[in-house]
């Protein structure tokens, strides 16, 4: 069953700034969706140092970054430990860093935009290029896998649905719905390369470039 939460008041606040932004640097969304990423792979890592049954075969761990052209979708995938239910809720539709917010709020909004690119907003920085984001995750010792998807208005939507492996997928639908905000360079393959070449060098696990599909 599809259910619709409200996300909290001040994870409203931060989507609107978030969805209106007019930051010059919006590339930065893909920078904190990789390092989510790698931090979901550092998670089952430590998991598998404590836990016999879990093994970390380091061949088995990468991300990978997908834009499709045709769909306007750019999905990040990672094979880390992905999130249950309760995790997507918690960690999605309630503000992590609220520290963050309450930095820029006392900054003024003018300062603000310095703040995103220094601190990094995280994962709602992706509504700054994307109409609706889609999250697929599922966690490590669950059997099932859960679809949580916004369009950065003031709700979001949890269902179950099917995923083969453990890990997350991002899906994000690129905006592109007028002129002056299009966002078709973030399906662009050298783009993306350069912005992860830029912004994510140093990340330790592979980034594959999956660009089959043009
Ligand atoms: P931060 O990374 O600073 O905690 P974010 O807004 O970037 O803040 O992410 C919020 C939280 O959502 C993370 O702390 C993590 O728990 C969860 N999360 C985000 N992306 C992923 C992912 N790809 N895999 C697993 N958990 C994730
Ligand atoms: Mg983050």
């Amino acid at each position: 069953m599809k259910q619709t939460k409200q996300f909290q008041a001040e994870s409203k606040r931060l989507l609107d700034l978030m969805v209106n932004s007019i930051y010059t640097h919006k590339e930065i969304f893909l920078r904190e969706l990789i390092s989510n990423a790698s931090d979901a792979i550092d998670k089952i890592y430590y998991a598998a140092l404590s836990d016999d049954t879990v093994s970390f075969n380091q061949d088995d761990y990468y991300i990978t970054i997908t834009p499709d052209k045709e769909s306007r979708t750019l999905k990040i995938s990672d094979t880390g430990i992905g999130m249950t239910r309760q995790e997507l809720e918690d960690n999605l539709g309630i503000i992590a860093r609220s520290g963050s917010f309450a930095f820029k709020n006392e900054n003024k909004l003018k300062d603000g935009y310095d703040i995103i690119g220094q601190f990094g907003v995280g994962f709602y920085s992706a509504f700054m290029v994307s109409d609706t984001v889609t999250v697929v995750s599922k966690a490590l010792g669950s059997s099932e896998a859960y679809r949580w998807e916004s369009s950065g208005a003031d709700s979001y939507t949890i269902e179950s649905c099917n995923k083969a492996s453990v890990g997350t997928d991002i899906i994000l639908k690129i905006r592109g719905n007028s002129a002056d905000e299009n966002y078709d360079e973030y399906l662009d393959e050298y783009r993306l390369k350069s912005i992860i070449k830029k912004y994510s060098d140093f990340i330790r696990y592979p980034i594959k470039m999956n660009f089959t599909k043009s």
